[in-house]
């Protein structure tokens, strides 16, 4: 299907091409319909391509299955674009007793500058060890449930379980914990704004204390030499541990340091759309709903089959995407005439520079679902649309040669998601 629909693109295209040659005869064509002989001459052309673009070598088919509009680009792509794809399944997991890490970074994705995340599964019971980091942390609970806390530099002391679809922020420098829950643990995504973060790179409270004098150690905890013989010679990072007690138990445990001021979790899938429509919706989290994110803002998008993320451009910051489900394509506008096409599908990473227009287009039979993710206070983005209907209507006839009537046509508010 579509193939198909490459066909007519490629068979419209090759047929303007054909006018752009100048005969006042085929331009009459594309008004009244094919001549006989002009379709004698698009099906040659058509001809012409299909062999132009035979490939007699080798093919790594799995791969070009996965990417048919990168192998057959629309013909409306054109010169090039920074990157704007990877998958963490193209990058080297870090599988521990008790779980895995893998990320994307700039080091793997070079045009990634401003986000680096991280995917970690946590089996039942399992620990991320106790640690700290110089980037904030935004998560993304993909699958089962989890125990997280962080302490203020006040001493006040953050703990509640997430589940599925819900979200949490660490500022950097304020160290925390994450527990795999039950019955099977959970896996999450993890955004930093900083491309060169490395989640092998973090502030872990074993190697501190074993990289630490002992005779300073007993002084700062007040141990003695057979307490401080038990200490961990080395990293722990991902282990295994005992499932804990309710979460009311560990609080009472916490005590007058429990923190009830700040709420750290924030329950993004549940939440009611920011903005829904025939085509889909997206759920909008930043500092304006979640005040303790002050450094990444998030949409949540879901897009029906046959739905479209609106052409619209982002007014400040790149925007990273992680695709949770479902199979669509997007294409990068950048000056000078740069089109960059691609494909995605569930646990790829997209990448849209700043203020480059763009589109993400449903081309599967299930919903499209991903996170929009920016270094950033505030989710902001620009619409076409809106922006086309909202100036006078003279001034868009004379850009794009509409009449005042197809102006009309054109949605007037931002719809974000279009059927
Ligand atoms: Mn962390
Ligand atoms: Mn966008």
């Amino acid at each position: 299907m579509k193939n198909e629909m490459d066909k007519t693109i490629i068979e419209n295209h090759s047929r303007r091409r054909f006018l752009g040659a100048g005969s006042a005869a085929l331009a009459a064509v594309a008004v009244t319909g094919l001549t006989a002989d002009a379709q004698e001459r698009a099906n040659i052309r058509k001809a012409e391509h299909d062999h132009s673009s035979s490939n007699p070598g080798q093919e790594n088919k799995t791969i070009l299955d996965e990417n048919p509009n990168s192998n057959m680009p629309p013909p409306t792509d054109s010169g090039d674009t920074v990157p704007i794809w990877y998958s963490f399944d193209l990058t080297k997991k870090r599988v521990e007793e008790g779980g895995w890490t893998h990320q994307v970074t700039e080091r793997e994705f070079p045009s990634s500058r401003d986000i680096a995340g991280v995917n970690m599964r946590l089996t039942a019971g399992s620990f991320r060890e106790l640690h700290w980091h110089t980037a904030d942390e935004w998560a993304y609970v993909l699958y089962g449930s989890a125990r997280v806390t962080v302490m203020n530099p006040d001493g006040s002391m953050f703990i509640e379980d997430v589940s599925e679809g819900d979200l949490w922020v660490f500022p950097a420098g304020y160290p925390h914990s994450i527990q795999g829950l039950g019955p099977d643990g959970t896996e999450f995504l993890l955004v930093f704004p900083q491309g060169s973060f490395s989640e092998d790179g973090t502030f872990l409270l074993s190697e501190w204390v074993a990289h630490t004098p002992p005779e300073v150690l007993r002084k700062n905890f007040g141990l003695d030499d057979a307490a401080l013989a038990k200490l961990p010679t080395g990293a722990l990072y991902i282990f295994p541990g005992e499932l804990p007690g309710t979460l009311d138990r560990d609080k009472t445990q916490i005590g007058k340091a429990l923190e009830n001021r700040l709420q750290y979790t924030f329950k993004m899938k549940s939440m009611l759309p920011t903005k829904a429509t025939s085509g889909g919706e997206v759920r909008i989290v930043d500092s304006r709903n979640f005040p303790v994110s002050r450094n990444i803002a998030a949409g949540l998008v879901t897009i029906k089959p046959g739905g479209m993320r609106e052409l619209h451009w982002h007014p400040t910051s790149s925007e990273w995407q992680f695709y949770v489900a479902g199979k669509g394509r997007m294409t990068v506008f950048t000056p000078v005439g740069n089109a960059r096409t691609m494909d995605y599908n569930a646990n790829d990473v997209g990448y849209v520079p700043a203020v480059a227009g763009h589109y993400v287009e449903n081309t599967g039979d299930t919903d499209l679902v991903f996170l929009e993710l920016f270094a950033s206070d505030l989710f902001q983005d620009v619409s076409l649309n809106n922006w086309l209907r909202h100036l006078p209507a003279e001034v868009v006839a004379q850009h794009l040669n509409l009449d005042a009537g197809s102006i009309k046509k054109i949605p007037e508010e931002k719809q974000v998601v279009l059927k």
